[in-house]
């Protein structure tokens, strides 16, 4: 595993964390629905950490040799903050992928996005990015707001945590 810069793969259970972790611009994979063997088999190819909330799964990682996590918490920040924490991740939206594919965010200019965004929204906001691999738009909207603040929990939560577990020491 790349300790700086980990591949993760998300157990089907796992879509909204693959999300909140690409957002960090992290290269996290999400498989809907794929059996345990041929999920195991990917991480295996592909460098992957397993991430995960099925101790079954967890441990048929573990026997393949395959660095694997159990995800703890409950909401999006706390999961988050679960692999923070355990992976030294640093919670940063300015390095985001595409949250929908993962694919690399490129900074485009507004004159390109007429049609392909209301013209309300290219009037409102001046940054926009394009995923390189799905084309999709993105621009820190009124939703932005709420995004931020689930990762300054997660954030948050991963220091307390680290602190936590240092007093155990
Ligand atoms: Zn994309």
């Amino acid at each position: 595993m790349d300790q700086m810069n980990p591949k993760f793969l998300l157990d089907g259970m796992l879509g909204s964390l693959a999300r909140w972790l690409r957002i960090c611009g992290y290269d996290a994979e999400y498989v809907q629905s794929l059996p345990d063997d041929e999920l195991l088999d990917r991480a295996t190819k592909g460098g992957s950490v397993l991430l995960t909330r099925d101790d079954l799964l967890f441990r048929k990682a573990q026997r393949a040799g395959l660095d694997a996590f159990i995800v703890v918490g409950d909401g999006d920040a706390e999961r988050l903050a679960s692999v923070a924490r355990r992976f030294h991740l640093e919670l940063n939206p300015d390095s985001s992928r595409c949250p929908v594919c993962g694919g690399s965010l490129s900074q485009v200019d507004k004159d390109e996005l007429t049609g392909k965004v209301p013209a309300r929204t290219l009037e409102a906001y001046d940054e926009f990015r394009v995923c390189d691999s799905c084309g999709k738009v993105f621009w820190r909207g009124s939703h932005w707001k709420n995004i931020q603040a689930t990762i300054d929990e997660a954030r948050e939560l991963a220091a307390l945590t680290s602190r936590e577990s240092e007093q155990d020491l």
